[in-house]
Parts: C-alpha cells; structure tokens; sequence
C-alpha cells in the first residue's frame, strides 16, 4: 500500500528531496566526495492542467529531481506524493503507479527511441508494458497507438507508425516520443527541455501542440527548461533551481517581471531577446559571471557570484515568503534590481 498524506489540490507533491551522488576520484576512480545534487526540493502541480515551470542553468539539478520522482535515480531523502499517495519507491506496485500516472520525454528525440524501432512499436511499447487493453489485445494497442499519432498531428498515423525514426525530421521525432508519453493517457507529464534541440522554426509548433494537448486531456506538465523565452509562454508558476535547491518561486510573470532573487535576475538577463522593452523590465546585469568557485557549506550558495551580499549571507538563507504567493531564498530585499 502506499502511504497517504497528498494534498488533494495537488496530482504532483515533492517534499524535502534530496539526492547525491559520489564524486569520481583521480582517473575516474570512485571513491570522491559525496556531491549534493539536489538538496530538499519542495514543489507542487495541480491536478488538471496545471503546469510548473523548474528553471536553472545546466547542472542545477533539476534533471535529477525528475529522475529520482520516476525512480529512475535514488532520493537520499524526501517524499513523492502522486494523486495523494506517498510512492514508495522499493515497492513494485507503487512504483508502476508513478511510471503510469506519470511519463517523461527528454531533450533528445534522436537518443530517447530505439531506432531500430518503427514508430509504431514505440509509441505501443508503454502500453504492452503496463497491459493496456488486456493480455492479447494488439487491435485495442493499435487504435490508441493511431489515436496518439493523430493528436500530435503525425499523419497518415498508418504511414507514420510504419516508419523508422531516422526517416522523421527533429520536430515529428519529438512528436513520436510525445505520443508515447500521452499513450497511456497520464495525469502527469514530465517535460525536459523537450525542445531545445529542435530548430527555432519548429519550437513555437511543438509548445503549442503540448498547450492543446493539455487543455484537452487536463494532463499537467513539469516543464524544465533553462531558457526562461519559452518558460514565459508555457507556465503559470516557476521555481527556479540553483546549485539543487529552489532560490525562487512564483507566479511566473511576476517572478520575470520582477525577480526578487540575483540568481533569477541573471538568468533574466540571459535571455536573448533583441528588444529589452519586450522582457517589460529594465536589463541589469550586474551579476558577477563566473566568479569565484564554490561556496562554503554553510553559506548562501549563490555569494561568490553576487553583487549584493552582506555579512549575513556567510549563513544560507531558507526559501521563505516575501508576499503573496512568492518565496525566495535571500537575505536582502531585491526590487527591480536595487537593494532596498
Ligand atoms: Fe546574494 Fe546574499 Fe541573497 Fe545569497 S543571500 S543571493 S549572497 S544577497
């Protein structure tokens, strides 16, 4: 049995989710340092429809919080609530729970199908698995596999089940593996940056036919992504993601109209829009890039790159409330670029 304790509002519940790894020694040897990848991750996504936007830079972590919340990697603590009950990750029955309920597509349409596969059995793959239509029954497995085709838009479905992967652009390969993510009809997708490796021409497509597939079916999506231009377009709230733990969280326009952490700030400033006008805020870059390396345990894990760290910052601030629905993790009062 799993645990209970979900929020009922909530399809999605992460609590206090911490993950490490061990770092390589000299020559790929093991035997290095335990690395604290994520560092107690709290998050939540409503149940029909919702998205959260988990934004950061490479290497933040936000990867391993999917794949440990899919059992993919091992949480050193920390709970995962799904439709109200607590996954327990070392039971088989909970386990499938979550990788039924829940489905990923990853970044790379070319690495996350088997080429040798037709698309066909790909997107029919998950629903063999998890016995979809009863033992035997390839014609129920076959229209759904058609169905899904036919609401990415990959048509004639016939046709395009019949193929090999390496005969589909980037944008259809990445439709493929949606498909397969909406096969089993989820309550859950979990998005990582499934369209950073397309072509900008068929980025806006693919964001626009998840928008429609999730007002459609209510489906909610934890979108992850480090570029905040296709963050602002998807999401209605954000947590953003530094060094495995949550800096920020909001509402999303208010979080990039008026970011209240440095770390938000820069990743603001990053964004390549030709016109700063369009962002609605002033560009302030101000963040010391690249500087310094790492932070001591207990200090604010953002100071060696902050231009506006005092004293207290030697001791890490929580995420806490500064005001309606946001949090940030800071010990100074940032508003539009100043301290106050
Ligand atoms: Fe900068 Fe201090 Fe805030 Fe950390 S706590 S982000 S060092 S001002």
């Amino acid at each position: 049995m799993d645990g209970g304790g979900g929020g009922d509002g909530d399809i999605l519940r992460i609590e206090g989710l911490a993950c490490s790894f061990a770092k390589r020694g000299m020559f790929g040897s093991g035997g290095g340092a335990a690395v604290r990848a994520v560092d107690g991750v709290s998050l939540r996504l409503g149940r029909g429809g919702d998205t959260l936007v988990l934004a950061g830079e490479s290497g933040s972590g936000k990867s391993t919080v999917a794949k440990a919340v899919m059992g993919a990697v091992e949480a050193e603590s920390g709970e995962v609530f799904f439709d109200g009950r607590r996954i327990e990750y070392g039971r088989a029955a909970s386990l499938r729970r979550i990788r039924t309920g829940c489905q990923m597509i990853h970044q790379d349409p070319y690495g996350s199908v088997n080429p040798r596969m037709r698309v066909g059995q790909i997107v029919s793959e998950p629903l063999e698995i998890h016995g979809w239509g009863g033992k035997g029954s390839a014609a129920a497995r076959a229209e759904r596999v058609a169905e899904v085709l036919e609401e990415v838009r990959l048509e004639p479905a016939a046709d395009i089940a019949a193929r090999h992967p390496h005969m589909l652009s980037g944008g259809q390969r990445q439709r493929v593996v949606l498909a397969r993510a909406l096969a089993l009809r989820p309550s859950v997708i979990i998005a990582d940056e499934p369209v950073s490796m397309l072509d900008v021409s068929v980025r806006a497509e693919m964001l626009d036919l998840m928008g429609g597939l999730q007002r459609r079916h209510g489906v909610s999506f934890l979108y992850i992504t480090h570029d905040l231009a296709t963050a602002r377009h998807l999401g209605r709230r954000i947590a953003i993601m530094y060094r495995g733990r949550i800096v920020e969280d909001g509402p999303i326009g208010d979080v990039l109209l008026h970011p209240r952490h440095p770390y938000t700030q820069a990743l603001i400033d990053a964004i390549p829009e030709p016109d700063p006008a369009n962002l609605g805020r002033e560009r302030t870059v101000r963040i010391v890039e690249g500087a310094g390396g790492a932070a001591a345990a207990s200090e604010c894990r953002f100071r060696p790159r902050c231009p506006y760290a005092v004293d207290a910052c030697a001791e890490e601030p929580p995420l806490a409330g500064i005001g309606g629905a946001r949090k940030a993790a800071c010990h100074v009062d940032i508003r539009d670029g100043e301290a106050v």
